[in-house]
């Protein structure tokens, strides 16, 4: 690996960052502690900072050379609703709190690139350092957006990074197109008559109609979407009843549906509604639907992505690079500035062992990584302001 060695010099100070960020974690639009941590270091770095967008937002702006060109780094800070089961001295501080997604560690790469850019000038034109809250299911990347992100710091390209346990450090997966899936929800209230269980013929019961609809929900993926597709619908909620011997009034489901592809996932919305209105009907319950559509497909565009792999390649050397990785059905809400600019969204290595998986309440981000996704960002920022050509 070709790491940049005054980055790998201050490796210890970064490590300790991240433990400082990792032992107090913020949920969505709450990270106040770590957005002054954010932007402290940024001051102290001579970055000049703008704050509140999203709420919690951080934008560092640095400009250098007389060159043109705009770039956006982004990382994400916000922590998840997850009990920690480790032990060690900088696990969590906060009860139910969790960095169980690595945005701490994300949070310190950027600054570790912000870091040695400031120090060394060596870019020609804008960089804007842009740290996000809210990514867990908050959408904050819109919500900074809202508030003018691209108006008031433009860019000509925007780029996302993170951390990816199922690859072992050293290895970097760049891709063109879609990377990871649009996140929809839903809620179906299926409203019957409650009564004694043992006069079930006195009831409308809910819960039968409800298990009559998970089932008949798994055809629309089976019958209804070209099997050359990618789509998934998981009913991930069923809440209804209290006592043995009670039918309820009411069962609430709830849900996910994943999609690459707008006619997909359309489709997917209609037919779902459609079937928990036939069904419903069909015995006698009341429907009530909410979908919402949550976050879109992240797709990368195509130059840009030919941006991150030419500066991914320099530090991880040509056989640290994946291009062949298959696309995500988790997602990111990263998909948001990609609707809007022309970017890339990359994977890096992080290697944990099987109990370090994402949104484990066993995961630590691997500190290891900190050099390396540090040195990703510095080239890639210095080759696309460069505006080097593409080899
Ligand atoms: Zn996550
Ligand atoms: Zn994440």
């Amino acid at each position: 690996m070709n790491l940049i060695k005054a980055i790998v010099d201050r490796q210890d100070a970064y490590m300790a960052w991240r433990r400082n960020l990792h032992a107090h974690p913020e949920l969505a639009y709450q990270e106040h502690r770590t957005s002054d941590f954010v932007a402290a270091k940024l001051t102290e770095f001579g970055i000049p900072v703008t704050r509140g967008l999203g709420k919690t937002g951080v934008v560092g702006s640095l400009t250098s050379g007389i060159g043109t060109r705009r770039i956006g780094l982004r990382a994400d800070m916000d922590a998840l609703p997850l009990q920690e089961l480790n032990k060690f001295e900088h696990c969590s501080r906060e009860p139910g709190t969790m960095h169980a997604c690595g945005h701490d560690g994300h949070t310190v790469m950027l600054l570790a690139a912000a870091e040695y850019l400031a120090r060394t000038r060596d870019f020609d034109g804008t960089i804007h350092f842009i740290f996000q809250p809210a990514e867990e299911g908050e959408a904050g990347a819109k919500a900074m957006m809202k508030d003018g992100l691209f108006t008031r710091f433009p860019v000509d390209g925007v780029f996302g990074l993170h951390n990816w346990p199922w690859l072992a450090p050293g290895h970097f997966v760049v891709r063109n197109g879609p990377m990871m899936a649009a996140m929809d929800i839903f809620e179906a209230t299926l409203r019957g008559r409650g009564g004694h269980a043992a006069q079930p013929h006195l009831t409308v019961d809910p819960i039968v109609v409800a298990s009559l609809l998970i089932q008949s929900w798994q055809t629309v993926i089976s019958r209804n979407v070209d099997p050359l597709e990618s789509a998934v619908v998981s009913v991930t909620q069923i809440h209804a009843g209290n006592a043995w011997a009670v039918i309820p009034e009411e069962v609430v489901l709830r849900g996910t549906v994943r999609t690459f592809n707008p006619d997909v996932q359309q489709k997917i919305e209609h037919r779902l509604q459609e079937i928990g209105q036939g069904i419903a009907v069909a015995h006698q319950c009341n429907f009530d639907w909410r979908y919402e559509r949550r976050f879109p497909p992240t797709v990368n565009s195509p130059r840009e992505t030919e941006w991150a792999a030419q500066a991914a390649s320099r530090v991880f050397g040509e056989q640290g690079i994946r291009r062949d990785v298959a696309p995500s059905m988790g997602s990111e809400d990263f998909g948001w500035m990609l609707l809007e600019q022309p970017g890339n969204y990359a994977w890096i290595g992080s290697g944990g062992s099987g109990d370090c998986l994402l949104h484990n309440p066993y995961y630590d981000f691997n500190d290891e990584i900190i050099p390396a996704g540090a040195s990703y960002w510095v080239t890639l920022a210095q080759q696309f302001l460069h505006n080097v050509a593409l080899s």
